[in-house]
């Protein structure tokens, strides 16, 4: 026996945010292999399938990328539809390739199915275009983040050459990362917008600036969350602060 695997994109948080070809896929899958950010609800898409969790959360138990290459190739051979579930689409910091080259290397064959990555989930939520014209002509999908016996990486470059950024995996040092992007002459009132847990129910948003990006510890993140940066979010970013400052007022009057 060997069957095929099926690189599946889940979308960015929301269950119905997969595609048509991704859930037609779920449907008749035998075996599912998911990511700890794909929605629970995403795996009733898949009623005949074994589920087995391969939570890749940083600082969480996460399973070694060998062992789910090893699983992936081990279950081809006993089932003709296997399926890897991934948060957002399967190819942006997904570790993907590892996956393909196992594969590859296996003889086993594949299929990728794209997914709406958080940025786009973010963005639409947000309501702001990241793209806007007249203010941004490119958008640079990046993350500080480096792996075990991987390079420093050198992020903030890509961040300062790109009229929007769009920072994954970064969220939880956004104090450093503020320092770091001021430190290589980011202007401080470059407006930032940080976003947890996009396109769910309980998602919230985080209006602020480069340099207010250093209060983060009181936001008190608990699910995935990403940093948008950049002038196309001026507007909301500053129509936010006004609403905070009016609310601080208010309370400085009623404290006296
Ligand atoms: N392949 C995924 C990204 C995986 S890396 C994709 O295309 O979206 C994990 C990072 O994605 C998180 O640290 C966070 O920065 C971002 N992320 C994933 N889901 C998110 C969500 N619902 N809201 C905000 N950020 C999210």
């Amino acid at each position: 026996m060997k069957g095929k695997v099926y690189l599946i994109g889940a979308g960015p948080g929301a269950p119905d945010l997969i595609t048509v070809r991704g859930a037609e896929i779920l449907k008749r899958a035998d075996i599912v292999f998911y990511d700890a950010l794909v929605h629970p609800d995403t795996l009733a898409f898949a009623p005949r399938a074994i589920k087995v969790a391969v939570g890749k959360r940083c600082s969480r138990v996460s399973t070694d990328q060998r062992f789910i290459n090893r699983n992936l190739v081990e279950a081809a051979h006993k089932y003709p539809t296997v399926v890897r579930l991934k948060g957002g689409d399967p190819m942006l910091f997904g570790r993907a390739q590892e996956e393909i080259a196992a594969l590859k290397k296996a003889g086993i064959e594949y299929e990728i199915v794209p997914g709406v990555t958080a940025a786009l989930g973010a963005s639409a939520e947000v309501g702001v275009s990241l793209t806007r014209r007249g203010l941004s002509r490119s958008v640079v999908f990046v993350t500080p983040r480096v792996g075990e016996g991987e390079e420093e990486a050198d992020w903030a470059k890509s961040v300062l050459a790109a009229d929007t950024a769009v920072l994954y995996m970064a969220a939880g040092q956004a104090a450093q990362i503020s320092a770091i992007l001021l430190g290589q002459g980011m202007p401080a009132a470059t407006p930032a917008v940080v976003v947890e847990k996009a396109t769910l129910p309980e998602s919230r948003q985080f209006h602020t600036t480069l340099s207010g990006m250093r209060d983060a510890g009181q936001w008190s993140l608990q699910g995935p969350a990403l940093i948008f940066l950049g002038e196309v979010f001026r507007e909301a970013a500053v129509a936010d602060t006004a609403i905070e400052e009016l609310l601080r007022t208010l309370k400085v009057v009623s404290a006296n």
